[in-house]
């Protein structure tokens, strides 16, 4: 499993977006006043050629603009993490991508959960 897109489930418990909503284009405001994800809800898939089975969408111009704050990507955070009991920096996979590259994908030890995969606040203290 990897680590889920807390961005985008902030972006649809906070705005109230279908499930299949997706961001195509992070940003960050300006003063720390949060982040803003430009998005839409794929209008299909490919049926062919090499993106097969990928989603399909509308032209970039059409994207529908929300802007949530660091407290609600926080929040959904910790819901993410309460539901799964799992890490949502690595998804429960216990590592995080270090690079890509011509030889591959290297990983990390998950510096959030040490590696354990667990939800930082349900391990408990000491
Ligand atoms: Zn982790």
């Amino acid at each position: 499993m990897s680590a889920p897109d807390i961005h985008a489930i902030a972006a649809r418990r906070v705005h109230g977006l279908p499930a299949d909503w997706q961001p195509r284009i992070y940003g960050c405001l300006d003063r720390d006043l949060g982040f803003y994800l430009r998005g839409a809800v794929p209008i299909g898939t490919y049926s062919r050629g090499p993106r097969k089975g990928r989603p399909k969408w509308a032209p970039l111009g059409q994207l529908e603009r929300v802007v949530i704050t660091a407290d609600e990507v926080k929040q959904a955070r910790i819901c993410w993490e309460n539901e799964t009991g799992l890490c949502s920096h690595c998804g429960g996979s216990g590592q995080q991508v270090k690079s890509t590259g011509i030889n591959g994908t290297t990983y990390r030890e998950c510096g959030a959960c040490s590696g354990t995969g667990k939800a930082l606040h349900l391990r408990g203290v000491g």
